[in-house]
């Protein structure tokens, strides 16, 4: 019988004491182990910065790839063998900063994979210099000065870049987090889950207290659940464009607010055909078989050949 410590490993954890890493760790154990998937049927990448270590503690298949690199590996790990469950794992400077191309390519192709990305506004590991996720003006303790350039707006990025399941979580709600993973991961195509992740060491604005809304005259929570005001993110028909463009549309606007109030939950979600539909098509044993087990080395490519003659 599956347990909770199965998908944990023994490795020495040295993320700062406080961080919101640990947070989206357990959420993700968690979201693994009630989803029932066994460890070996999951494989967990990363690229580079504090969450680069997650793979290390998750007792599933995992690979700590290289600086923004992380979905191409993901997408090669899935197209081989898609019979995996494959989780991404980033940093928003990992991942919005130099993984920017890869970023929104992937969500082009719709490919199925969950990708989760740690956002604090901070690159944490190099000592906290300003992501690409801290807004202008902005100037956290690690910073000489605020920051000169604006910041993106990944769920709006992503919206449009065509991945079809966007949400965004908190790292210190691990229920909340647990469930929009597990419903990122039950979702048939590219999925991103975009964490607000508090980094008590180098960002001292975006704190606990700041999102417990501690410094607002109401000292009411900033976070509130899309989910609980009516909100409705769901495409009910992929192919009604007006449905579509939409649903985008309330997306992208409800992605902007930010400051007093600020929503989590599901921005958009929608059921198309992924990337691996659409090679199947082509290739129908791809569906029947995954890469990884068919025998490429010996088919007969002659009619191929012949065909070129
Ligand atoms: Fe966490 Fe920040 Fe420490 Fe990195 S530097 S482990 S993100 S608290």
């Amino acid at each position: 019988m599956l347990e909770l410590k199965d998908y944990r490993t023994r490795v020495h954890n040295d993320w700062c004491p406080g961080c919101g890493d640990f947070g989206i760790l357990n959420a993700i154990q968690m979201a693994l182990f009630e989803l029932k998937l066994q460890p070996h049927e999951v494989a967990i990448f990363s690229g580079i910065g504090c969450s680069g270590k997650t793979p290390h503690f998750v007792a599933t298949y995992g690979f700590h790839t290289l600086h923004g690199r992380v979905l191409p590996i993901a997408t090669g790990a899935k197209l081989a063998n898609n019979a995996l469950t494959v989780v991404a794992v980033g940093g928003d400077g990992d991942g919005y900063g130099i993984g920017a191309g890869h970023f929104v390519n992937a969500g082009r192709r719709n490919l199925d994979f969950t990708y989760v990305v740690h956002n604090n506004g901070v690159y944490g590991l190099t000592k906290g210099q300003a992501s690409p996720t801290l807004p202008k003006g902005l100037r956290t303790k690690s910073m000489p000065a605020p920051a000169i350039i604006e910041g993106i707006n990944p769920l709006a990025t992503a919206i449009s870049a065509g991945y079809t399941f966007v949400a965004r979580s908190y790292s210190l709600d691990v229920k909340h987090l647990k469930e929009t993973l597990k419903a990122a991961v039950l979702h048939k195509g590219s999925a991103l889950v975009d964490v607000l992740q508090t980094c008590p060491t180098y960002n001292d604005i975006n704190t606990k207290e700041w999102y417990a809304g501690a410094d607002l005259s109401s000292k009411a929570p900033r976070l509130y659940k899309l989910e609980e005001t009516g909100y409705d993110g769901n495409v009910k028909d992929p192919g009604d464009t007006n449905e579509v463009n939409q649903k985008k549309g309330q997306a992208i606007a409800r992605s902007f607010e930010w400051g007093d109030k600020i929503p989590v939950g599901l921005f958009y979600r929608s059921q198309e055909p992924t990337y691996e539909d659409m090679i199947a098509k082509r290739l129908p044993a791809y569906k029947e078989v995954p890469l990884v087990k068919q025998d490429l080395y010996r088919r007969d490519v002659t009619p191929l050949l012949e065909s070129l003659t």
